[in-house]
């Protein structure tokens, strides 16, 4: 993760870092293969951006890799904070990439707004900031919307496109008032885009709602912890059979090893091999291994 020093995004994801407190280094963070981790657990959750795909662009090996796994009888999930899309959206947006991924493989942050709004204490109808497949998560949790700022406390922040800057002044108008909640459903700060441009997304958007209007923020999604409990229910296996594979130290190896799932932090993301070692210890983020790429073993050749 290489930031500008002083820059938003840097800052949200050291935020992170200090609240969830330092991860202990493993006693050494070997290269590994997908084959390796095949032979130690069943489960593995794959984040999606960096890892199996960049925006509309299929990483190399990301589709054979899964269609490996499952192959060989593995339980393969992807665990993805992009409330952008559904997670059938998703799912079939990278199915059309290639990876070959069935229905329900696909678990979203989005899905935590369901399980945690009792929990958080929301109730009437929220101001909705996102894409229009993102409000498939208000209608799971059973959530009306409204546009009127006198009829809410409660904005549900699900991705940074969608909205214009006048729908930003209205959520500020709405978190001012006292006992006010912004509910973010992708706390991610930056997301990579083809070309290898970073964009900045709802994280810093969230960033600076809160920080304007000193309103209440309840993060979902990775590096927290209920996305990994959704992820364990849906796998129905144990921890210590799953296997968390991400690009991002602060969200991916943050969040699985505060859940005690084991991770390998993947190099074909946010974070480039030779900076890999570096980067995990100036963050204090340790995953137990590095994986170059989701290359699969080789398979009988046939000439
Ligand atoms: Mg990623």
């Amino acid at each position: 993760m290489l930031f500008l020093p002083g820059s938003p995004e840097l800052q949200i994801y050291r935020d992170y870092a200090t609240r969830m407190g330092p991860t202990v280094p493993p006693p050494e963070m070997p290269a590994t293969t997908l084959e390796e981790l095949a032979s130690r657990y069943d489960g593995f959750l794959l984040d999606s951006y960096g890892v199996l795909n960049r925006a509309e662009e299929t990483i190399p090996w990301a589709a054979e890799g899964v269609s490996w796994l499952k192959s060989m009888g593995k339980k393969v999930r992807v665990l993805t904070n992009n409330s952008a899309l559904s997670e059938e959206d998703n799912r079939q947006l990278l199915s059309s990439m290639g990876i070959p991924l069935d229905a329900g493989e696909v678990i979203c942050s989005g899905s935590l707004l369901a399980r945690e709004k009792t929990a958080l204490g929301i109730t009437g109808p929220v101001f909705y900031m996102g894409l229009p497949s993102g409000r498939e998560y208000l209608k799971a949790a059973g959530l009306e919307t409204t546009d009127r700022a006198d009829q809410t406390k409660v904005v549900v922040l699900a991705s940074s496109r969608g909205y214009r800057m006048r729908r930003i002044a209205e959520a500020h108008r709405i978190l001012r008032q006292e006992g006010s909640l912004l509910v973010v459903l992708n706390p991610d700060a930056v997301a990579p885009r083809p070309q290898g441009v970073m964009a900045r997304v709802s994280g810093v958007t969230a960033r600076s709602l809160a920080r304007e209007t000193g309103c209440k923020v309840a993060l979902l999604g990775k590096p927290f912890g209920e996305i990994y409990d959704l992820a364990l229910e849906k796998l129905k296996l144990p921890a210590q059979k799953v296997v968390a594979i991400g690009d991002t130290l602060a969200t991916d190896i943050l969040g699985a090893r505060h859940a005690g799932i084991d991770c390998a932090l993947v190099l074909t993301g946010v974070t480039p091999p030779e900076r890999a070692k570096i980067e995990a210890k100036s963050w204090q983020i340790w995953p137990q291994y590095l994986l170059p790429d989701l290359r699969p073993p080789r398979t009988v050749q046939f000439l």
